[in-house]
């Protein structure tokens, strides 16, 4: 089979802040660090690698940037704490690896990565997760290396939120990252990872630890990386539920992903962003909120980075 161009497509979670929240400064780093964490797949994609080795590069920059809900940045629990979820999937052997409420492990996406190794356990959680990840000496950093000051702003007011009665926007709510690749070989993989959401839980784990919910990649099907309250991604099982419908439906993954979407999420006023990229390497982003961080890098390696709705 021909080499075929590869492409790479990430969202940095739905929802999206008004254009006021953020300085003019902010707003260009967040997107800078979107074109970087871009840049860093593709390379990878355009030197021949995998799939799944450029959509792990991709989030482990999403990862270290301070602007997106995942490693560093990451939203604080209920008790003030970070619980980190991570997944990533080889749409060419479904091998998968996934990791649940780890506290310290610096790039979650790396640990899930080194899980798909394994095989069994495919998935670890808690202290199980950080033990495994220092056994394998993958960096592990201290709870205060996740925090930022806007964490902290977002957590006393979702505390305020809750002691007023009042209800949060989207975009206090959502963050998230996610990347999906389809590398020069025709293979697709998908990884996500996030810091849950602003006062979530202490144990409550999402859909961006579930293979199938917030993560998913099949071959010759689709790649699918989601974003939004995870609850919703995991009883719908949107991430194969979209592959479900392009496989034996013989939808579009547009088509696909928008049907989902709406059938998901819309009836329940909840939002919810999912980016997704099909065998021939059509990127699709949907949202139903204000904006989503997203970007990607196409076939013909055109670069595209976008936060808010109006950006097409
Ligand atoms: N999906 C994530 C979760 O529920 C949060 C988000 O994307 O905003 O953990």
């Amino acid at each position: 089979m021909p080499a075929r161009r590869p492409v790479i497509a990430l969202h940095g979670g739905c929802g999206v802040m008004s254009r006021a929240v953020l300085s003019e400064d902010e707003w260009a780093d967040a997107r800078a660090d979107i074109r970087n964490a871009l840049e860093a797949g593709y390379m990878i994609l355009s030197n021949g690698g995998s799939a799944v080795a450029a959509v792990e590069a991709c989030v482990v920059v999403l990862e270290d940037s301070p602007h997106f809900n995942a490693g560093h940045g990451a939203a604080l629990n209920a008790a003030a704490e970070h619980e980190l979820d991570a997944s990533i999937m080889d749409g060419a052997t479904a091998i998968a690896g996934a990791v649940a409420a780890a506290r310290a492990v610096r790039n979650p996406v790396r640990l899930a990565r080194l899980l798909m190794t394994r095989n069994i356990p495919m998935m670890l959680a808690g202290p199980a997760a950080d033990d495994y990840a220092t056994e394998q000496g993958l960096e592990t950093m201290p709870q205060s290396y996740f925090t930022t000051p806007r964490r902290v702003q977002a957590l006393e007011a979702m505390r305020a939120h809750k002691r007023l009665g009042t209800f949060a926007s989207e975009s206090e709510k959502h963050g998230t990252v996610g990347a999906v690749a389809l590398d020069c070989n025709g293979n697709l993989a998908a990884a996500t990872s996030t810091g849950g959401f602003t006062n979530k839980a202490v144990g409550r784990v999402g859909d961006s630890a579930i293979i199938g919910a917030g993560t998913y990649a099949k071959n010759g099907v689709c790649a699918v990386s989601c974003t939004g309250q995870g609850e919703y991604f995991i009883r719908h099982v949107v991430g194969h539920e979209i592959a479900a419908r392009v496989q034996y439906e013989g939808r579009s993954v547009a088509d696909a992903v928008r049907s989902v979407l709406a059938e998901a999420f819309n009836p329940y006023g909840i939002g919810g962003g999912i980016i997704a990229v099909d065998p021939a390497g059509s990127v699709t982003a949907e949202f139903n909120t204000e904006g989503m961080f997203r970007g990607w890098i196409n076939a013909a390696g055109d670069v595209f980075v976008a936060t808010h709705k109006d950006d097409d």
